[in-house]
This record gives structure tokens, C-alpha cells and sequence, in this order.
């Protein structure tokens, strides 16, 4: 799709660590923050750029073009989002370790997903699948029940698609079609605002120890959230919280200062077990780690956020003087450090 995920190119970040145990993403090759955007987002988000030149949106018929989690399309009068996001055999599951009914699952889970980001309600979607030649008709079947069961459980119906096999991996790309749950219309990552307090849904990171193939689309959740009037941004962290965030405040020209004390009440489970053997600290996997598929959410000071189950984990700064956004870790003695989006190097 041109607007939105499809140049947006979501990705897992996963450390060398991880990779050494088995992990089935590819290495990182990201480096140590340096001030600067990394190599990865330079390249992506330059991408991006260029595609938005490339393609300019009409804004009478694409009121949201390229960047957001989906694309905002008027036909026929009626306001429709677009989203589509393809996943890849060894980058976002692995057919040697994982069954084919969570990998359709979580094919469809992924942008169901991006329609909570946007507060959309899942209408329709169409599967294509680049099969892999050794694939059994039982296999695809399978793949097939995994998308049915998750798509059902929220109203989506798979209207079609095209499948074909090849001697490579297997490729699932999706394309989904939702409304806007409520008047307000889609709910956009561009518009925190400076003095808003940042939300998440949920635990983050470690999500590749099993939460990435089987997590739950924050759209009841959304649902809720997009009712409270004081909701300003929203979006759904899929390549990790250092680089989603980035993105949201590039969107909303704002920073972030991110309280280290309230991110020690979000850090999940699994990434304080992967921690311990990795060695890499449990703030870092959640701040770092891809594919919690948990919302991010800014609003103003009458956010009803305990009420809606949201955790504040920080603040929408002024962005630096640069004018690019920046963001901080503060502890409780105010000491700070910034925290650089990381992610995998596609671009090099
Ligand atoms: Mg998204």
C-alpha cells in the first residue's frame, strides 16, 4: 500500500543476544546511541520522504497519506482506512518452530492492530501468500483456520486475495479495509501535543518469547479510548517503544521525557526473564524490543487513564533546538539520558 505500514516497513529490533539464543529475527545491526538517528531510520525515514513526495496525496480524496499506521481514503463520500503489512518466513515467524495457525493469526493480528492504532473498526481484508514450494494443502489450510479464527473473533471477513508458490520462503501480505469508530474520525499519531502525558496499553518488551504471536489487538481498548475527549495521538507500537515514539513525536513536532521509574512498572515479564540471559538490561528490551502491538497514546491532563487501563509513562516535550524530537529517560534524582530509536538496518 503506499500510504502508511507498507513504507513504514515494520521491523523487529533484536539484539545480538537474542539472536545467539536462537531468536529468529535477524541481528541487530544498529549501534550505540550517538545523538544522532541511526543508520536504519535515517534510510527508512528518508524513504518515507521521498514517497510522500513521490506521491502526493489529493487531500480532498486522501485526507492521510503516506506515515500514519493507515491511510485515510474518501470514496463515493464515505471515509474509508486502508492498511496493509506483509510478513516474512525468518523476520517476523519462523515455519521451523512455529505452527501455521499462529502464523495466520498473526498475520491478520498485526494489522488488526494497526486499526486499533487509528481507533478503525476491522471491516475486510484480502490475503495474498507467496507459498512455499513444500508446502502441503493440509499446511495452507491451516495458515488459512489461524487467519479465520482472529479475524472472526473481531468482525473482519477475508473477502479474497491471490496465492501463489515459489521455491522461496513463505510470505503473508495483508491488506485490510476499517471505518472510524467514532465521529471523530481516525485517530492520528501527528497530534500530540506539547504538555501531553504518553500512555501505553500494556507490558513491553520481550514479546519474541511468545506475545508476538499471540497477542490480543488493543480494538476494545481503542474503542473506549477514542471516546475520552482529552485523547490527542494514538498508535501501536510494533518495531518497539525508542523507535515508535520517535516516529509519533517526529508526527506531533514534539520531544519526550520518558519517567524511568514509571517504565520500571511497564517493563513485562518476559523481558526481565530475557535479561537474565542475555545479559542485557529489562529497560532496555522494553524501551528497544519490536512487536508489543500495544497502543501509545498522548492526551491532556483529563485523560481518564487509570479508568481505561493506560500506564503514564511520560511527557510530550518541546522538541530540541534543532527542531528534531528528542527524547529522554529520567530517573528521580533528574539525571536523564536520551534514548535512540533503534531497529534493523533495511536501507545500507
Ligand atoms: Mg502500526
Amino acid at each position: 500500500m503506499l500510504p502508511c505500514e507498507v513504507f513504514s516497513l515494520r521491523r523487529t529490533r533484536v539484539t545480538p543476544g537474542r539472536q545467539a539464543a536462537g531468536c529468529i529475527f535477524p541481528p541487530f545491526r544498529g549501534r550505540r546511541p550517538t545523538g544522532k538517528l541511526d543508520a536504519m531510520s535515517r534510510g527508512e525515514n528518508a524513504l518515507i520522504e521521498w514517497l510522500r513526495h513521490r506521491f502526493p496525496a489529493n487531500p480532498a480524496r486522501v485526507p492521510i497519506g503516506i506515515g500514519d499506521d493507515m491511510a485515510s481514503v474518501r470514496l463515493d463520500g464515505t471515509l474509508l482506512q486502508i492498511t496493509t503489512d506483509m510478513l516474512l518466513d525468518g523476520v517476523h515467524f519462523d515455519t521451523r518452530r512455529h505452527i501455521y495457525e499462529l502464523i495466520g493469526r498473526k498475520a491478520i493480528a498485526c494489522s488488526l492492530s494497526d486499526c486499533a492504532a487509528m481507533a478503525c473498526r476491522p471491516r475486510v481484508a484480502t490475503v495474498s501468500l507467496a507459498l512455499h514450494d513444500g508446502m502441503s494443502m493440509e499446511d495452507v489450510k491451516r495458515l488459512y483456520e489461524g487467519m479465520a479464527s482472529v479475524a472472526g473473533e473481531f468482525d473482519c471477513a477475508i473477502v479474497g486475495g491471490d496465492t501463489t508458490s515459489w521455491p522461496g520462503k513463505l510470505a503473508i501480505d495483508v491488506a485490510m479495509l476499517a471505518e472510524p469508530m467514532s465521529p471523530r474520525g481516525p485517530i492520528r499519531r501527528s497530534d500530540g501535543r506539547v504538555g501531553d502525558g504518553i500512555y501505553v496499553s500494556g507490558p513491553l518488551g520481550g514479546s519474541v518469547a511468545g506475545k508476538h504471536l499471540t497477542f490480543t489487538p488493543r480494538l476494545e481498548l481503542a474503542s473506549r479510548v477514542v471516546l475520552d475527549p482529552a485523547l490527542h495521538a494514538m498508535m501501536d507500537l510494533s518495531d518497539g517503544l525508542s523507535m515508535d515514539l520517535h516516529r509519533m513525536c517526529a508526527a506531533s513536532r514534539c520531544g519526550a521525557e520518558l519517567s524511568a521509574e514509571a517504565m520500571e512498572e511497564v517493563i513485562s515479564p518476559a523481558a526481565r526473564a530475557m535479561s537474565q540471559e542475555d545479559g542485557i538490561s529489562a529497560m532496555e528490551h522494553a524501551l528497544h524490543d519490536g512487536e508489543d502491538f500495544e497502543l501509545l497514546v498522548t492526551g491532556g491532563e483529563g485523560l481518564r487513564a487509570e479508568e481505561l487501563g493506560l500506564t503514564r509513562i511520560g511527557r510530550l516535550t518541546t522538541p530540541s533546538r534543532e527542531g528534531q524530537p528528542t527524547i529522554c529517560l529520567c530517573d528521580r534524582q533528574g539525571r536523564f539520558s536520551y534514548v535512540e530509536p533503534r531497529g534493523y538496518e533495511h536501507f545500507r
